[in-house]
């Protein structure tokens, strides 16, 4: 699943100086395939369980070469009608498919990271003005200090975003989470208008949604923003059966979520949306006097990028080509998979330390060190492809079941490679 040592020493032939003259474009393609596609790593293979790794579906893929060939710039819609009017509806689908107001909008984006970036912007836009302070003429050096509240079990990317927003990575008041990673309402701060909430719907190693109901009741009580980092777990509202999950998580005011991970859209792919355009549009519009709408939504007013992809196209086809039904039945697929391999690992023997409520799975196989070896082995063994977390301290392995492709007959052969690995550790 992983390439093989020697792919990837092979890369080395890729590299090296600059040639002063150039090439023939086939033999350039043909040199990528003959050393470039060994050492990529087969995530678009139905037995890859590392990260949160999505699959690319086949309208997406093909709608991904159609965008390449084209080679549309997406920034306004006198750019490329297509590429913006396709992303408007796909934006629209998106918020019906999480089950968020259609008057919502939105940005597409390279992933949950700029996604999440979008929708603190936007919220760091609406509190400074409603303080009387214009944070994107004016800066913040001298603003009234904002405070943002996260759980303790904040994903990595989210205090990336407000580190490139001038909001501290350190500044943040941590809420204390429990055993699964949420968190705790009953440790919340007092909040103000002056305060922004970022909770989890989905913890990226155990699943965990965080409460959103109750904080979401206080926060707007206080005039607080809500942001929710939902890069997978948003998802779960496609599906009748999962929907539950995301209770109050409708009541924040901004979200921000991956298409390249549940959804299948192949990278890069993130959406963010926001309760009211405008604070989206307030954070992020640029002018100047060759920029035209003629009443069009230009997408670029949405986004931190002027010139970008037509990712949104691939978003589309992607959308179109699942439809509610296929969107649904991927979450619930993905999620039964996920529990096969949760029953079977701990019927074999093994710790199970998360409450299996989507699509990931914690294994502690018996230690920290067994652990690790027995990932080492899944890796080298080539079945399928699993990686290594530490979650509250415990070392473990991760599976995440995020690919279209997966079959039963994927989950049954992976779980013997595992079982069969593991003991023989
Ligand atoms: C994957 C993930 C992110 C980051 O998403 P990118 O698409 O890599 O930017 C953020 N939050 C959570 C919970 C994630 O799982």
């Amino acid at each position: 699943m992983g390439p093989r040592a020697e792919s990837i020493a092979d890369l080395a032939r890729l590299g090296g100086d600059l040639p002063d003259c150039g090439e023939d474009p086939l033999a350039v393609v043909q040199l990528l395939d003959q050393y470039a596609a060994p050492a990529t790593v087969a995530n678009s293979g139905g037995r890859f369980f590392g990260f949160v790794n999505g699959g690319a579906l086949p309208a997406a893929a093909g709608a991904s070469w159609l965008v390449s060939a084209w080679d549309q710039n997406a920034a306004m819609h006198v750019m490329s009608p297509a590429a913006a009017q396709l992303e408007a509806t796909a934006l629209g689908w998106v918020c019906e498919l999480l089950g968020l107001p259609k008057t919502c909008g939105g940005a597409v984006v390279t992933g949950a990271t700029m996604a999440s970036f979008c929708g603190l912007a936007a919220a760091r836009h609406t509190l400074l003005a409603h303080a009387g302070w214009n944070a994107e003429a004016d800066g913040l050096f001298g603003a009234p200090p904002l405070t943002v509240v996260v759980g303790d079990e904040v994903h990595a990317s989210l205090l990336k975003a407000l580190a490139m927003l001038g909001l501290g990575r350190k500044r943040v008041v941590r809420v204390a989470t429990d055993g699964q990673g949420r968190m705790r309402a009953d440790s919340l701060p007092a909040l103000d208008a002056k305060t922004i909430v970022c909770l989890q719907a989905g913890n990226v190693n155990t699943g965990a949604f965080d409460p959103a109901r109750e904080i979401c009741e206080r926060a707007r009580e206080a005039g607080a923003w809500v942001h929710v980092d939902g890069a997978f777990g948003l998802w779960a509202a496609a599906s009748p059966k999962f929907r539950h999950l995301m209770d109050g998580f409708e009541n924040a005011d901004s979200w921000a979520t991956d298409a390249h991970k549940w959804p299948n859209v192949g990278y890069d792919c993130g959406v963010a949306v926001v309760r009211e355009p405008e604070n989206l549009r307030g954070a992020m519009t640029v002018t100047a006097a060759y920029f035209t709408s003629d009443g069009w939504r230009n997408p670029m007013e949405y986004t931190p990028e002027s010139s970008r992809r037509a990712r949104g196209i691939e978003l589309w086809a992607a959308l179109r080509s699942l439809g509610r039904a296929g969107m649904a039945d991927l979450v619930e697929r993905t999620c039964r998979h996920t529990r096969g391999f949760a029953e079977a690992l701990s019927a074999a023997g093994f710790a199970i330390l998360n409450d299996v409520v989507i699509n990931q799975v914690l294994v502690d196989f018996g230690g920290a060190a067994k652990t690790t070896n027995v990932i080492r082995g899944i890796q080298e063994d080539g079945t399928c492809w699993c990686g290594g977390t530490v979650w509250q301290g415990r070392t473990a392995m991760r599976i995440s079941v995020s690919s279209w492709v997966t079959t039963d007959d994927d989950v049954e052969r992976s779980i013997g490679a595992i079982v069969r690995i593991a003991k023989g550790v």
